[in-house]
């Protein structure tokens, strides 16, 4: 059974990049029929953040991509937390020692830094394998009753891995297919430390394990770790999932890695995932079908030319295989084209439910009937439920200001007359309904010979207050007649 972890480190909001993985996960379990587990990579205590944990998993939640264990959602491997699993990584540790794929080292962080700096200063680069083993402070290097004093002593040590000399290691990942690596570039990474704490290359490999992760879907900032990690499960002696690491994420403009702080360049909207700051993609507005629409396209593509997906068709077409090898560009326009596609796709009630909220919020209040009927009027114009406001406004209060260009166009010096005369039909009208109401003012104006142009565009200015908007006697019908013919008089008089 396909089994798939997201395991952030919960260090503080999500971001782009982490939520994309965590859907790739998701949808490789789902569309396998597995499970996708969250598991919470909490080692380095010194990087933890309050409340991250709690804000992972609502960010999930949110996006319609919940885990099946996890914290709070205990399978049959929990805890799922590394902090609650603490005590069984140094077993693990120990095993390795005694097998002879691990060793304690005690090198101060001084000695450490003073092999580095004469590396350097000689053109070289220091590696802490082979290369400098038996020059360091470790239990290779001294005698086992020297190890053994120092342990009894309680001085502080590390347990490191012993990576294999002269090695060729053939790597497959599932994305970039085979990668060779030579071992001797591999440092003989800390795996354990005094302080009881694994570090995250021990705790992610054990953990991997004992869940009976099959696949490792994670960003390629870890395709370096790889080679340590299939090392790792050959010296316990146990299978390796299968690995596929995911492109990088790029700038919208220019060269490099997106990051945190270029979601304000060029006034893109805001880039973090950041649901307790105040510009999130959700407090931006954002439907989460939307994002994780635009996430799936980050380095997937289906082969076709179809853009729009929901979560469910996303599952059914999703594949590994499709997953590109160079990085993806993160585009902030086709992100809002996307929340705009999905706003279309919204019923005017689910909309209408939103978009009542705000008006609240600018001192309107109106019945639910008539705010689905305005939404249903404007929504193809807007990109998020906060444009509604601006693009109907009108429809609420009678506009205070006219914009001057429209007037010196549309004004002329019958204008007024005219509108007189336009009230007085709509005082008559009923049902005041919008095809009704067409049909009445067209015969009229064909009747008095006069052209649309001098009728429908001051009048438009005079309801709206400029030239925008949808179908005027669909406006009419939506303010009502009293209000129609209360804004044609005070605007002529
Ligand atoms: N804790 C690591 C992270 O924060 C997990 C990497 C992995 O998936 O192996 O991304």
């Amino acid at each position: 059974k396909v089994r798939v972890r997201f395991a952030p480190s919960p260090t503080g909001p999500l971001h782009i990049g982490g939520l994309r993985t965590a859907l790739f996960n998701y949808l490789f379990a789902k569309k396998h029929g597995g499970d996708f587990l969250l598991r919470i990579e909490d080692t380095d205590q010194n990087r933890y953040v309050k409340g991250a944990e709690e804000y992972i998993i609502e960010a999930l939640n949110w996006c319609g991509i919940p885990f099946d264990e996890g914290p709070g959602k205990e399978g049959d491997c929990g805890p799922y937390r590394q902090s609650d699993r603490k005590n069984l990584y140094k077993d693990y540790a120990l095993q390795l020692i005694e097998n002879g794929h691990a060793y304690y080292a005690f090198d101060s962080a001084e000695s450490l830094d003073f092999h580095r700096k004469d590396h350097e200063e000689k053109g070289k680069t220091f590696i802490y394998n082979w290369h400098n083993r038996l020059k360091l402070l470790n239990s290779l290097s001294l005698t086992s009753e020297e190890v053994k004093a120092k342990l009894d002593s309680g001085a502080d040590y590390v347990i490191r891995f012993k990576s294999p000399q002269d090695e060729q290691l053939v790597l497959n990942d599932i994305i970039r297919g085979e990668i060779t690596i030579d071992t001797n570039i591999l440092d003989d990474k800390v795996l354990f430390k005094s302080d009881g704490m694994p570090t995250y290359h021990l705790a992610n490999i054990v953990d991997d394990h004992l869940m009976k992760i099959t696949h490792v879907i994670r960003g390629e900032e870890w395709l370096p770790s790889m080679a340590l990690h299939e090392l790792l499960y050959k010296a316990f002696g146990w299978n390796a999932p299968k690995f596929a690491h995911l492109p990088l994420i790029m700038k919208p403009i220019g060269k490099g890695k997106l990051s945190k702080r270029d979601g304000e360049k060029g006034g893109f909207p805001v880039f973090p995932l950041s649901w307790n700051e105040s510009q999130g993609y959700r407090e931006a507005g954002f439907f989460p079908e939307a994002v994780v629409n635009f996430l799936a396209l980050l380095g997937w593509n289906p082969g076709t030319e179809q853009e729009l997906f929901s979560l469910d068709e996303l599952v059914q077409i999703f594949s590994l295989e499709r997953v590109n090898k160079s990085g993806a560009r993160f585009d902030p326009e086709k992100n809002n084209w996307y929340n705009q596609q999905w706003l279309q796709r919204k019923s005017d009630e689910e909309l209408a439910k939103i978009f009542i909220k705000q008006l609240e919020s600018h001192k309107v209040s109106v019945d639910f009937t008539r705010v689905k009927k305005v939404v249903s009027l404007i929504k193809e114009r807007a990109v998020f439920v906060s444009d509604f406001w601006n693009l109907s406004d009108y429809i609420f209060q009678s506009p205070t200001v006219y914009d001057d260009k429209s007037v010196k166009k549309q004004w002329k010096e019958d204008t007024p007359h005219i509108m007189q005369q336009i009230a007085q039909i709509l005082t008559g009208i009923t049902p005041f309904e919008s095809a009704n109401i067409e049909t009445i003012i067209k015969e009229w104006i064909s009747k008095k010979e006069l052209s649309f142009g001098k009728v429908m565009p001051p009048l438009r200015l005079i309801l709206v207050g400029d030239m925008k908007g949808p179908h005027l006697f669909d406006i009419m019908e939506l303010i009502g007649k009293e209000e129609t013919i209360k804004r044609i008089t005070n605007a002529i008089n």
